[in-house]
């Protein structure tokens, strides 16, 4: 039964139309919620209305104390970077294999990122991070990559025993879950993206979890001012007196945003545990492939923002990923993707200059031409899907599986015409 390829001449396997990711969907219920706000307020000055209520959902779903919104994932880690005070002279050691923003906010507070490579899963190497510590270390952030869960159990006690600061980028991670407890709840603060495609968006914007009311009170007074800072920070406190200006700069999220990131938010639990289906559908369906490895969830809950596979050439008998995924694409799944804008990041300018943009931060200091080779075999081998989130979506995770393993099929079989 050889189905010709659809780049030999033969059928599609799936119309690319029919074969999009279009997120999030657009409901009724989701057009009620922006509607509702619209009518209610565009611009909220203190912890109250939909603020309040995304804040409360948000951090009551994972036992924290406090949330904070923000207008990007962005400034949320921004804020976790100055909500524990860092400054030059300081070390932050940090995952090259993440998104650049998990770093980027970093070099406005003159510490200085130390870069770790990753596991054959893209998740930071707990035995890096032990080889990076320095008496300037002073902080620990991690990236749950893909949704899939760092080791954490290693690294919180790598940061008890070092007494370092654990941070949590969850960008990836909504709803995802180490043991049975959720990301973001392991460090001092975690920070997550509700970003447009983040499985909980806003279209832009980002929230902050901590229980520490000291990084509380710096990461509301570094981007709100006046009525919030007024009513929530105590008056013996010693932020209380910058209240009516903060730390001069502004952060607020918009509350259209944060009704549609709270209207999606409800459906958290639902979307995981249909992503997890359709994840293990795939996962069981392309186990076999001889030169293709899938992520290996033992003892997570994976949030399935992507479903990350690695490519073995020399396995597919010489076949280029290049090629693979061309081939791929003309069978019409043209989601399949290769991540090019996720790491590895040490090598950008931003963190090996930083002198040249922060001059009062930081000195010129050589970076050695560091090496991290599973953050680039990672990097050059990862073969991105996405993971349809309705169970309406059968269709589309049949055809991705069906036209994988037809052209699994003849890599495996007939790789010479594919060379
Ligand atoms: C999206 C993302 C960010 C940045 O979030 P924004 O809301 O776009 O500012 C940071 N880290 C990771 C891992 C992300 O995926």
């Amino acid at each position: 039964m050889n189905e010709q390829l659809a780049i030999l001449g033969g059928p599609m396997t799936i119309s690319p139309n029919e074969a999009k990711f279009n997120w999030p969907r657009i409901t009724t219920d989701l057009e009620m919620a922006v509607t509702k706000q619209l009518h209610k307020s565009i611009s909220i000055y203190d912890h109250s209305g939909i603020l309040k209520e995304f804040e409360d959902d948000f951090s009551n779903y994972h036992e924290r104390k406090m949330g904070l919104l923000f207008n990007s994932g962005t400034s949320a880690i921004y804020a976790m970077y100055k909500g524990i005070e860092l400054g030059p002279g300081d070390e932050v050691i940090c995952p090259t294999y993440t998104f650049f923003a998990t770093v980027s906010p970093l070099m406005s507070t003159g510490a200085r990122p130390i870069f770790c490579d990753c596991r054959m899963d893209g998740n930071i190497d707990p035995a890096e991070i032990i080889r990076k510590i320095t008496p300037k270390t002073r902080a620990v952030m991690v990236t749950h990559m893909w949704g899939i869960p760092c080791d954490m159990d290693i690294i919180q006690n790598i940061c008890l025993q070092n007494n370092l600061v654990l941070l949590e980028d969850c960008s990836h991670a909504h709803g995802a879950s180490f043991n049975g407890k959720k990301v973001g709840t392991f460090g001092a603060a975690a920070a997550w993206s509700l970003q447009g495609q983040k499985i909980i968006t806003g279209g832009e914007g980002g929230i902050l979890l901590t229980d520490s009311d000291n990084i509380y009170y710096r990461a509301l007074s570094l981007g709100h001012y006046n009525k919030r800072c007024h009513q929530e920070i105590p008056t013996d406190h010693p932020l209380s007196v910058f209240a009516q200006t903060g730390f001069g700069q502004k952060f607020r999220a918009h509350p259209l945003a944060i009704a549609i990131a709270r209207q999606q938010f409800g459906h958290l639990d639902e979307w995981i545990k249909q992503k997890s289906i359709f994840a293990g559908n795939i996962l069981d369906e392309l186990k076999k492939c001889s030169f293709l490895s899938m992520p290996v969830c033992s003892g997570v809950q994976p949030s399935w923002y992507a479903l990350v596979m690695l490519f073995n050439e020399k396995a597919a008998h010489g076949v280029k990923l290049g090629k693979f995924i061309e081939t791929l694409h003309a069978e019409g799944l043209v989601e399949v993707d290769l991540p090019r804008s996720t790491g590895p990041i040490h090598g950008l300018p931003l963190f090996r200059s930083p002198e040249q943009v922060f001059p009062e931060l930081y000195q010129y200091e050589p970076v050695e031409a560091a090496m991290f080779d599973n953050a680039d075999k990672f990097y050059n081998t990862a073969i991105k899907i996405p993971v349809w989130a309705f169970s309406d979506d059968d269709a589309i995770v049949n055809a991705y599986i069906k036209g994988f393993k037809k052209v699994i099929n003849v890599v495996e079989n007939y790789p010479g015409c594919l060379y």
